[in-house]
């Protein structure tokens, strides 16, 4: 990292969680005095294109290019770090570049340092931005990081309710990859690798949080993001999109809330998943559905609708025959 120190305006942007501000680990950072640090509250609100756009702005105008970003966080300090380093070298806001391959230049160097496991964030070629119309996210080959640091101490702090969902992202990642068309025998490889170590996790004789489980699950989310990247999520990612987008719910704990009720999609996955529940005393809620009025309920379908690709692979290229605006409000209505 040092060595790209004498890059554009020599300095460096860390961007961190504020969770750790005044922890030790802000504290081991090794910032210069020229470097800019940004600690970040990811619990606001996810990752926006007017944050993106506004934090390059203000570093241009403070200081100009930095050498390279750093981001300390978790899946939304991931892709706050890969959207920012993208954006300092493509004109305009962030919204012009929500999907795939539209970003025209490479980014700057960016390095990620994941400190709660599970959304694959670290690994993946994709910066998820909520913006004005859509939650989608920056993709192309640059998106991803030039380099990452994975170090299982980091995540030993996160709550255990944190720990279960964003965990079980990476869980549903590969059964939603695994099960649908664009399944390969790369995408699975690293599935079925990934899913045997959640299965030691979350149920095995020694499952918990502990240092050794730690180390585990830091691979389990890489692989998780490769087999996904790969290949494609399902229907779960594409309800949890209507959530997150129209009632401002969490990504990870918006899929769960989803999952739960998605056996007839993911039989297998959805009674494992409950096992898993039932053995970390986590409750999800039920019922929610009674409390959304239709307007509600047809804003959400209409998000995921549009998620073609999601459905593409979960239900065939002739899912338009099987899934319509109506489908999408009964399945919301089971949550
Ligand atoms: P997050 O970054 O949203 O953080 C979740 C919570 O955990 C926050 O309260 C945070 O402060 C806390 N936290 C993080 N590290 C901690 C630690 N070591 N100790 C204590 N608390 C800690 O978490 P997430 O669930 O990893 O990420 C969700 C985001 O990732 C969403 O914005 C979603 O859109 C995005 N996402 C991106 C991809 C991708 O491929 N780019 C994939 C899935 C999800
Ligand atoms: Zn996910």
């Amino acid at each position: 990292m040092e060595e790209k120190r004498n890059e554009n305006d020599r300095f460096m942007l860390y961007v961190i969680d504020q969770y750790f501000k005044g922890k030790d680990l802000a504290k081991q950072i090794p910032s210069r005095p020229e470097d800019i640090i940004e600690f970040i509250d990811v619990d606001l609100e996810e990752p926006t294109t007017v944050l993106i756009d506004s934090l390059r702005d203000r570093t241009k105008s403070a200081k100009g290019i930095p050498a390279a970003v750093i981001g300390i966080g978790g899946g939304s300090i991931m892709d706050i770090a890969k959207a920012v380093s993208l954006m300092f070298t493509n004109e305009g806001s962030s919204t012009r570049y929500q999907g795939l391959n539209l970003i025209k230049n490479p980014g700057i160097y960016h390095i990620g340092v994941p400190t709660i496991s599970g959304t694959g964030a670290e690994v993946s070629m994709t910066a998820v931005l909520t913006g004005p119309e859509k939650k989608l996210g920056l993709k192309c080959e640059w998106t991803v990081f030039n380099q990452v640091i994975l170090d299982p101490d980091l995540i030993a702090s996160v709550p255990t309710d944190k720990w279960f969902y964003t965990g079980m992202d990476t869980y549903i990642h590969c059964i939603e990859s695994r099960d649908g068309i664009l399944n390969n025998a790369y995408s699975t490889a690293y599935g079925e690798q990934s899913l045997q170590l959640c299965r030691e996790i979350y149920l095995g004789e020694k499952s918990g949080q502990t240092k050794e489980n730690d180390d585990m699950l830091m691979v389990a989310s890489l692989m998780g993001g490769l087999s996904l990247t790969y290949s494609e999520v399902g229907v779960v990612h594409a309800m949890s999109y209507g959530l997150s987008k129209i009632l401002s719910e969490k990504h990870c704990y918006a899929n769960c809330v989803a999952f739960q009720h998605l056996e007839d999609y993911y039989p297998e996955g959805v009674a494992e998943f409950k096992t898993m529940i039932k053995k970390h005393n986590i409750t999800l809620p039920t019922g929610l559905s009674k409390n959304w009025s239709e307007e509600t309920i047809t804003a959400m379908a209409n998000v995921s609708i549009k998620l073609e690709h999601m459905w593409n692979h979960a239900i065939g290229l002739d899912w338009k025959t099987k899934i319509t605006l109506d489908t999408i409000k009964d399945l919301f209505r089971r949550l």
